[in-house]
């Protein structure tokens, strides 16, 4: 007899007709010989409707009385559901997150689960019955029984944390849609259902999947390999299957705050080679990676930097025994990408003896602090960081060869690792190059112009914003350094949530001129389009198909930046939209 757990989202039980239907399937699979949990949300948008209620009272409500308010949605489903079940002469019982043994920390509107004690869940379930368990909510361990709410969409983390603790055989995620796809349906009507999606392309995803699975769901069922798929609540169809590596064997306490870094990674034998004042147009970072997959380099990182005076930097790291063509192929391309205007000593600059260092982890989403405490490790360490790369679950750091186990040696035991693995142990022979493609229109552009180029300076700057509890992603150094009284200085920039961006401004304006930095810029009218896929590692060629197919829809790429399995460009918001649709269409993924 296998154990399954279902969710079951707020449409899907919006009405009582909907909360029939709901019960029916769920006699089905018993029938069919299993054991169900049914966790649900609230019915329709209610979660919404209190949520309104309490502003119509207070523009600030505390957040002790809006947990105790908005647990009471997923308690009226609960109970409706478990009468629809008894109506079809099946056994049921409803309980909320507390007696189900959810424990969080004591965070109101926001806690992470700490602990799931499934005695009473699994006494009910030996009794034959179907236990209905309210989402969304938890308590705190502590002689007053706080009620606690897990954050908005927070149903599918309690639906994961369950089936992890019972350890069982699936966890099936039952929603309005068919399941994951290739982009957002509403954009590019010809988007593709997903059969199955690695939960590393999921969380890398995040803007895209967000709405239809929520990314701390997805953490935990990397983290305990639980397997999950989401479809929909109307048909028969499989739905999306989210695919997890079979995990380490961990600890069930500290379920969801264990760990904010799983693994500390490092390539070594690597080179940097970058193009410095190459034009700020169309066409020039697909002309570039044309011409090295043309010669199949492998080119690992991409970043490529705002412009400064109208020109770009762009830097790309390469194994080392592919240096010299990869060198020979950018000497090549140089005149004609230049226009022959920069002297030959200033466009193409190469780095042999360098190394990248990561930390990786699902724990790191919604946690600002984690990058700038890898900054810092690194600058107490004195090592100073060339290259910044960060993507939702990954960071990592260019640094000198001759420091690499240093680096590596103090990240681990910053983040309690014990031990370290070169990344490219890891492979995902069967996946596509590219899964799918994200459109993100809610980021600005953030730049601190003039850092001084010295160990520290990254963790200084985003140590401010992490302080302030701005998420960031897209960290970019620019390449190019300019002496400014006597210092070398570089330009760094990132992506930040519209909605974060004047704070974060704010924030660091109040320290730039003290560490000796310049200005501090945003721009809001950008758009972020990324492409993700596990394949895309070893696969020469696919961030060249990406950059042309740009440039052929006449869209300038502002930002580069990449991680292991995804590759993302800022344009102008104006043309996000085409540029996603465009890359859809050239990936063949309509
Ligand atoms: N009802 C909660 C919300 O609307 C939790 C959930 O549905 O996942 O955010
Ligand atoms: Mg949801």
């Amino acid at each position: 007899m296998a154990l399954i757990v279902q969710k079951y989202g707020g449409t899907s039980v919006g009405s009582a007709e909907r909360i029939q239907a709901v019960a029916r399937r769920v006699v089905e699979t018993v029938k069919a010989g299993n054991q169900l949990v049914v966790v649900v949300s609230a019915m329709g948008k209610t979660t919404d409707g209190l949520v309104k209620l309490a502003h119509e009272l207070s523009s600030e409500p505390s957040r002790r009385e809006l947990d105790m308010l908005l647990v009471t949605g997923e308690q009226v489903t609960i109970a409706l559901l478990s009468i629809a079940i008894q109506e079809l002469g099946q056994p049921a019982i409803s309980l909320t997150g507390a007696q189900a043994g959810i424990f969080t920390e004591a965070e109101h509107t926001r806690a992470r689960i700490l602990e799931i004690v499934p005695d009473r869940v699994e006494r009910h379930l030996k009794e034959g019955k179907v236990v209905v368990v309210a989402g969304f909510q938890g308590v705190i361990a502590t002689e007053d029984r706080e009620i606690t709410t897990l954050g908005r969409g927070g149903s599918d983390t309690s639906a994961v944390a369950l089936a992890a603790a019972l350890k069982a055989s699936a966890c099936e995620i039952y929603t309005d849609v068919p399941g994951i796809l290739t982009t957002d349906p509403r954009i590019v009507p010809a988007a593709q259902l997903l059969t199955e999606i690695t939960a590393d392309e999921m969380l890398e995803l995040a803007s895209l999947g967000a709405k239809v699975l929520h990314p701390r769901a997805v953490e935990i069922a990397k983290n305990y390999g639980v397997p999950l798929v989401v479809r929909s609540s109307w048909t028969d169809e499989p739905g999306t299957w989210v695919m997890s590596p079979v995990p380490r064997s961990r600890s069930l306490t500290g379920l969801e705050i264990a760990r904010s870094v799983d693994a500390v990674e490092f390539s070594t034998n690597q080179a940097k080679i970058a193009l410095l004042q190459v034009p700020d147009r169309a066409g020039i970072a697909g002309q570039l990676f044309g011409a090295l997959a043309r010669e199949h380099v492998d080119v690992d990182l991409i970043v490529q930097s705002i412009h400064e005076g109208n020109t770009n930097d762009i830097a790309f790291t390469v194994n080392k025994q592919a240096s010299k063509l990869a060198q020979a192929v950018a000497e090549a391309i140089s005149p004609v990408l230049h226009d022959n205007f920069v002297p030959s000593h200033d466009r193409v600059l190469v780095a042999g003896d360098i190394a990248k260092v990561s930390i990786v982890g699902a724990g790191m989403i919604g946690r600002p602090g984690v990058a700038a405490q890898m900054f810092k490790t690194l600058a107490t360490a004195g090592i100073n960081i060339q290259m910044i790369s960060t993507s939702e679950i990954k960071v990592s750091c260019v640094i000198a060869a001759a420091d690499s186990d240093r680096a590596i040696a103090s990240l681990c035991q910053q983040f309690e690792i014990s031990t370290s693995s070169n990344e490219h142990d890891r492979q995902h022979p069967n996946a596509p190059s590219v899964r799918g493609v994200a459109l993100d229109l809610d980021r600005a552009r953030l730049a601190i112009l003039q850092v001084p180029d010295r160990p520290g300076m990254a963790a200084e700057l985003f140590g401010i914003l992490a302080a302030n509890n701005i998420s960031l992603d897209a960290i970019i150094q620019s390449q190019r350094t300019r002496v400014i009284a006597g210092v070398a200085t570089r330009d760094i920039a990132c992506t930040v949530a519209q909605g974060d961006a004047a704070d974060a401004k704010r924030a660091l304006e109040a320290s730039v001129a003290q560490l000796g930095c310049g200005a501090v810029v945003v721009n809001k009218s950008i758009a972020k389009v990324s492409i993700v896929g596990a394949g895309m590692i070893s696969n020469p060629g696919v961030a060249a198909k990406m950059f042309n197919c740009l440039a052929e829809a006449g869209i300038n790429i502002q930002m580069i930046s990449t991680s292991e399995i995804k590759i993302s460009c800022v344009v102008s918001q104006s043309q996000g939209v085409d540029a996603l649709k465009a890359i859809h269409q050239a990936f063949g993924l309509g």
